[in-house]
């Protein structure tokens, strides 16, 4: 299944990568700058939880330490399953995971349309980053992405269907370890 997924990822990269390419001077991206992974949900799927701990079975055993020790914090810290918390896998302002990351997580940065009509901007618009130069008001004042990128729009998706996976249900990040 993993190996298929992966074929879907290529793919998946690929359509993204466009839309990265054709929204460029709204982005504001760069290397360090690791804003959407400092406080987040980061729901995966049970497929993307997977391959993302298949990824972290290739850090060394240091990171991986890291990475635990970063989890339990959080898991201590959060008196709610709807707090918003710093992904146990950014490690020096960096994905330690990042060929491995989730849907979501490669979506990062990009302003989408979503099915029901409404706009997803990134959070970072409010810092002055993506898409800040065309937002007014909060009301995006170029076009979109025009596709639902939303987590299961993807999971339920035309490349999905292609791939026939099985992505499972959904989960906060950290939610999926045990306590
Ligand atoms: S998995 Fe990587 S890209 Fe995704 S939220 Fe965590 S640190 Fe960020």
């Amino acid at each position: 299944m993993l190996k298929t997924y992966e074929k879907f990822l290529k793919e998946f990269d690929n359509r993204i990568g466009g839309y990265f390419k054709a929204q460029k001077d709204n982005i504001m991206c760069k290397e360090g700058c690791s804003g959407c992974c400092e406080i987040g949900d980061y729901p995966f799927t049970q497929l993307e939880m997977m391959y993302l701990m298949q990824g972290f079975k290739t850090l060394p055993p240091m990171v991986q330490r890291q990475v635990r020790s970063n989890l339990m914090q959080v898991k201590q810290n959060r008196v709610s399953v709807h707090l918003f918390y710093k992904c146990p896998f950014l490690i020096n302002n960096r994905c330690s995971v990042y060929k491995y990351r989730g849907l979501t997580c490669r979506t990062f940065g990009l302003a989408y349309l979503r099915d029901d009509g409404t706009v997803r901007l990134p959070e970072c618009v409010n810092d002055g980053l993506c898409y800040s130069k065309v937002t007014k008001d909060g009301i995006l004042c170029t076009e979109p992405v025009k596709e639902d990128l939303s987590l299961l729009n993807i999971t339920d998706g035309d490349l999905a269907k292609k791939y026939k996976l099985e992505f499972g249900p959904s989960r906060s990040l950290v939610d999926w370890f045990p306590n």
